[in-house]
């Protein structure tokens, strides 16, 4: 496909600044949907320096009105739906909207896209949350999914949800089954920039220790930007299809604290204090997915260690901290 005008929900987000960056490398027009804040949420934008190559649409996913206008003035031929309340301990506090924004919000959107242009192609950020507690050692796409939050509940509405519009359709709606991916711009409640945040203060004496909740629960961690590389390849194959994005390598939150205070020098056993408080009503124990297929159809490897990953998160943190 040539590189037409892409439209990107959750713009703001994490994903959404790798995958508008990525975009307009190509040479995409890119729209991103903004929904109205009091706040400016615009920082992953600049910091990646695509705030003024982007257009910005005015809608929200609990508005389809809004999102049928954004696809008619947009004229949109890609659409990557990032948006959604994707903090899974904020989905037991909020597990309504979790499903308005997350499972309805996906919904709304499919359906924009089946009125509007239902040529144009759709990828959905599904989600490792939707194996939950895992059935199979290793997850692929064929494993049975068991979510245990409103997140993981909500993410498994919206992929089903894209695979019966492909189905009942036709339209070209691919799902991403991502695993955690991470990167320097990654919300400060998830686990790794929490981390890596706090090594920052306490390698430069402003934080004496950091609390976490389960360091024993397992996670196959990506880099957010070679995820959303995935995202647009899937959306270039002639058929529309599900895959798994993953490393294929786990490591519990205990051994990625080792490795982020071993890069300052520090011993995580010397700082990190469990705290029940950050312990879920129902843990996730392990994920590892199996990116074979992804490899296979796509051409997608990943290509940053965590080692790496980990590096570029720290000595982002740093120079943050050190600027504040
Ligand atoms: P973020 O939480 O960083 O970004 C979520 C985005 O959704 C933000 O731009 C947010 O806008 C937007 N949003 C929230 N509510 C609405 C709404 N009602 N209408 C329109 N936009 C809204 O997520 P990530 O970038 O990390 O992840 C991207 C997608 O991939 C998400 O759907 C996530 O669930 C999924 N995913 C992510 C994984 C990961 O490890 N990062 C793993 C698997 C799936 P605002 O900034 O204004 O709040
Ligand atoms: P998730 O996989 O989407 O839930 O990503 P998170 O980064 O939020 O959590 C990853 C794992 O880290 C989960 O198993 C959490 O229980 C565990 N964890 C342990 N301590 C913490 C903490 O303080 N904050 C968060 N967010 N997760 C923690």
């Amino acid at each position: 496909m040539s590189a037409g005008p892409a439209l990107i929900t959750g713009i703001t987000g994490q994903d959404g600044a790798y995958l508008a960056r990525f975009l307009l490398e190509k040479g995409y027009s890119v729209y991103g949907v903004i929904a109205r804040r009091g706040t400016d949420t615009l920082w992953r934008l600049r910091e990646l320096k695509v705030l003024d190559h982007i257009d910005i649409i005015d809608a929200d996913l609990h508005d389809l009105a809004s999102l049928i206008r954004a696809l008619e003035k947009t004229r949109a031929t890609e659409v990557y739906n990032l948006a959604a309340q994707s903090f899974v301990n904020t989905s037991w506090d909020q597990p309504l909207l979790t499903a308005e924004v997350t499972a309805l919000g996906a919904l709304r959107l499919l359906e924009a896209v089946r009125i509007v242009n239902p040529h144009a192609r759709f990828c959905q950020a599904s989600t490792s949350e939707m194996f939950g507690k895992a059935q199979q050692p290793v997850q692929d796409e064929e494993t049975p999914f068991y979510p245990r939050s409103p997140y993981g509940v909500s993410k498994l509405f919206a992929h089903w949800t894209t695979v019966n519009h492909r189905e009942s359709f036709h339209l070209h709606a691919s799902s991403g089954i991502l695993f955690n991916h991470e990167s320097p711009l990654r919300g400060i409640e998830f686990v790794t920039r929490k981390v890596t945040d706090a090594v920052a203060r306490i390698h430069l004496g402003q934080k004496k220790e950091l609390r976490l909740g389960n360091i024993d629960a397992q996670r196959d961690w990506g880099f957010a930007g070679d995820y959303v590389e995935a995202m647009w390849a899937m959306l270039q194959q002639p058929e529309p299809d599900n895959y798994v994005i993953a490393t294929g390598r786990t490591t519990s939150v205990r051994d990625m604290c080792r490795i982020a205070f071993g890069y300052v020098g520090l011993r995580y056993e010397d700082y990190v204090v469990i705290d029940p408080r950050f312990y879920r009503p129902a843990e996730v124990e392990v994920l590892v997915g199996n990116p074979a297929k992804a490899k296979l159809r796509l051409g997608w490897t990943p290509k940053t260690s965590l080692e790496s990953l980990i590096q570029m998160m720290v000595e982002a943190d740093l120079r943050r901290v050190k600027a504040e």
